[in-house]
């Protein structure tokens, strides 16, 4: 037998009873949900996350394993323009009754407490981890002209025209100077 997890929630905290699980005519419980998300995490996955897992019972427990899947607004550290990066995450994760409630810091194993699984903290824990450093529109992203602050992506400035010769004639002078000392035979 198969339970489905209903989609119809209205608090913040959104949490999967799993106590069917300890029933052994309970092989499992789809998860198929569409998560609003609060707070920071609301600005940043202005359209909430996707949840998309299958959770199994284990020995004193149960274990998680699917996917979470978002949008989120970024911006671009190298052009500083919003854009929109899309996030897959992989959801396993195994919660016992024999973690404390106290331990989930150290534990690989997380603490299954009342029998269900908060999936708002789940889902915050896995975005807080999945979020880069850094975020850059793309590879080929062209940034900011550090002489007049122009987004190179949409105009060409011509700044950078000018620049690299300055320093590649700075480079041909300094190569020439070697050359003349190697003929010189120093
Ligand atoms: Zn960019
Ligand atoms: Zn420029």
């Amino acid at each position: 037998m198969t339970g489905r997890q209903g989609s119809s929630y209205n608090n913040s905290s959104v949490k999967i009873p799993v106590d069917r699980l300890f029933h052994p005519d309970v092989e499992a419980i789809e998860v198929d949900q569409q998560l609003r998300l609060t707070g920071d995490l609301a600005a940043r996955y202005p359209d909430g996350v996707h949840v998309s897992a299958r959770i199994t019972p284990v020995t004193r427990g149960v274990h998680m394993q699917g996917r979470l899947e978002g949008t989120e607004a970024e911006t671009c550290v190298r052009c500083l323009e919003g854009f929109a990066r899309p996030a897959t995450i992989d959801i396993e994760e195994t919660f016992s009754e024999d973690v404390g409630r106290d331990q989930d810091f150290f534990a690989d194993v997380a603490p299954l407490v009342d029998r269900s699984i908060d999936l708002s903290d789940l889902v915050s824990q896995l975005l807080e981890v999945d979020e880069p450093m850094a975020a850059i529109c793309r590879p080929s992203c062209l940034g900011i002209c550090p002489g007049c602050g122009a987004n190179r992506n949409a105009v060409s400035c011509g700044c950078e025209a000018h620049t690299p010769d300055t320093r590649l004639a700075g480079l041909a002078r300094l190569r020439d100077e070697m050359q003349a000392n190697d003929k010189n035979g120093r």
